[in-house]
């Protein structure tokens, strides 16, 4: 089993002494977080990226506004930020309200702050294969990957969900690190008989344990993205107790992929910041 919180906290201790070698030269990381609405998932994320920020040295301020916050407000906020010489990353909590247009939020964010790399001009540097802000749930993924010693380099890697946020950006990476890569979709074709063929199968689909012992090779390497809540409990999209003893390192959900999304967050953060240096 990997253990993605102990990976987290290594990785965030990294970050930490980076963050500090900052501070010394006068440079504090600074995160600025816009979160709109009560959505009670979203403020709980927020609190969790607050606390981390703490223990890595970077500064954060959240901005809470009010769901019913016009959109040409949350531009106005993100323009000051842009001018903010203090904050090296600004962070739009998804989702937005319905009356937002997310893009164009999005869009607003200046790419050199943009931490969570859903910047048209990061996305697209990352598929040219240009330094970028590489969005902070598949660069945890690469990270665990790397940490457990995983050998990505011609080997079959299946993505099983294709959204901007996780799926289509880790079809980028694996494909970077040379794997030889398939994304699956809602509209796939025997998906059991794709995820079978799979070395490493990334789980991000948003289906309660929808991935069965079944449907994995035996010994391959499952990195479970999802995060669900089923009754009173919280599970990944792939079923853990059917997994568990046909894959050779599988994620648990929780304790898995999530908290290095957390502390990938903190060093594109830190990232940001040390860019700032080199432009002096
Ligand atoms: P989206 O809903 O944006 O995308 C889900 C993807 O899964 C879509 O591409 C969809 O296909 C595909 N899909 C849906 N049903 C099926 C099916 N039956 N068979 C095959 N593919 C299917 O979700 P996200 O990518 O934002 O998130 C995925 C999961 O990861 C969620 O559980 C989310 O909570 C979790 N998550 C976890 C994070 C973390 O920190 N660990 C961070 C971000 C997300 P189509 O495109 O055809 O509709």
């Amino acid at each position: 089993m990997i253990d993605g919180k102990a990976w987290a906290a290594h990785s965030r201790h990294e970050t930490r002494q980076e963050a500090m070698a900052l501070v010394a030269v006068g440079v504090t990381p600074g995160l600025a977080v816009i979160l709109v609405g009560d959505n009670p998932a979203s403020q709980s994320y927020v609190r969790g990226k607050e606390r981390a920020a703490r223990d890595s040295a970077v500064s954060s301020e959240v901005f809470r506004l009010a769901a019913t916050t016009g959109q040409e407000e949350v531009l106005a906020l993100i323009e000051r930020l842009n001018a903010d010489g203090r904050v090296h990353g600004i962070l739009v909590q998804l989702p937005l309200p319905d009356h937002m247009d997310t893009v164009k939020v999005l869009a607003a964010v200046a790419p050199n702050k943009d931490v969570d790399g859903f910047h048209a001009l990061n996305v697209g540097s990352l598929s040219l294969g240009l330094n970028a802000f590489v969005p902070c749930t598949p660069l945890g993924v690469m990270k665990l990957l790397a940490y457990e010693g995983v050998d990505l380099r011609g080997r079959h890697a299946v993505v099983v969900g294709r959204s901007n946020i996780v799926g289509k950006p880790m079809a980028q990476l694996l494909l970077q690190a040379d794997a030889t890569v398939t994304v699956c979709h809602s509209r796939t074709r025997d998906l059991a008989g794709i995820t079978r063929q799979a070395d490493i199968l990334v789980a991000a689909v948003g289906r309660p344990e929808m991935i069965t012992g079944d449907m994995i090779q035996p010994g391959a390497v499952v990195m479970d993205v999802g995060i669900n809540r089923l009754g009173d409990r919280l599970v990944g999209d792939v079923e853990f107790a059917s997994a568990v003893g046909v894959a050779g390192l599988i994620t648990p959900v929780p304790g898995g992929v999530g908290p290095m999304t957390i502390a990938m967050l903190l060093h594109n953060t830190v990232k940001a910041a040390q860019a700032t240096l080199r432009q002096v």
